[in-house]
């Protein structure tokens, strides 16, 4: 019932504490053991319901336990290679995202950047180039950097779709699907995939079916 009796290794856990979380939410309680355990999940989460951690935590602690088994790019390649990606619909989102992602991850070698429309490119990819292990990003953004070749999605091991239902409602279908697309890899499952959303429309549903394999529905 304590994030200490967790197994999320001890850096995390120091960083769990710096940020001052003693106790899990329930999104967060149930969540997490499911994501540690490397199912699948769709979950039904509101926004200030603790959700952000509930997806970074495995996430961070599943890169650190595989020891950056990561073929990282040769010096001056340009192309970057992230072994995770959260989609989120909004600019300020990935904002917010970022930031508390980088307390999560401080002092554990995992490196967190964002990508954002609406603002220039060049100190983004400034920051790509430096090296991504979690890339958090907005639909648009991602789809220009894949295009000018600067993201590839190959090493993608997690993908989290954050607020789904509010990037369906943005119009972002078909670039979501374009993105998912260039990250399906054999043999299946080698992905593991969560989706948060706030509701249950067909559509999303739709998407959970196409890609997600095997999923948890999570419901708080
Ligand atoms: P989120 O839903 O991810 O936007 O989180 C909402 C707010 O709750 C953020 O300010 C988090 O830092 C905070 N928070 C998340 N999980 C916990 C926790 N287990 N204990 C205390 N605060 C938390």
């Amino acid at each position: 019932n304590t994030f200490a009796e967790i197994d999320l290794g001890e850096a995390l856990k120091a960083n769990i504490r710096r940020c001052k979380y003693v106790k899990p939410t329930p999104v967060q309680r149930y969540s997490i053991p499911i994501s540690m355990a490397g199912r699948d999940l769709m979950a039904c989460a509101q926004t200030g319901s603790g959700k952000t951690a509930a997806f970074c935590f495995p996430i961070i602690c599943g890169i650190m336990k595989a020891g950056q088994p990561v073929q990282r790019p040769p010096r001056g390649a340009r192309t970057a290679f992230p072994l995770a990606l959260i989609l989120s619909p909004t600019r300020e989102l990935s904002m917010q995202i970022h930031e508390e992602a980088k307390k999560f991850a401080y002092q554990t070698g995992v490196r967190v950047v964002v990508a954002y429309g609406g603002s220039p490119i060049n100190q983004q990819l400034r920051e790509l180039e430096r090296g991504v292990e979690i890339l958090v990003a907005t639909p648009g953004r991602l789809v220009d950097l894949l295009e000018r070749a600067r993201v590839s999605l190959q090493m993608i091991r997690y993908l989290t779709l954050d607020e789904a239902d509010r990037m369906l409602d943005m119009g972002f279908e078909p670039q979501i699907r374009k993105i998912v697309e260039q990250m399906d890899m054999p043999p299946p499952g080698e992905r593991q995939t969560m989706l948060f959303s706030a509701t249950f429309p067909k559509e999303i549903q739709r998407m959970a079916s196409d890609f997600l394999s095997n999923y948890i529905l999570l419901a708080v």
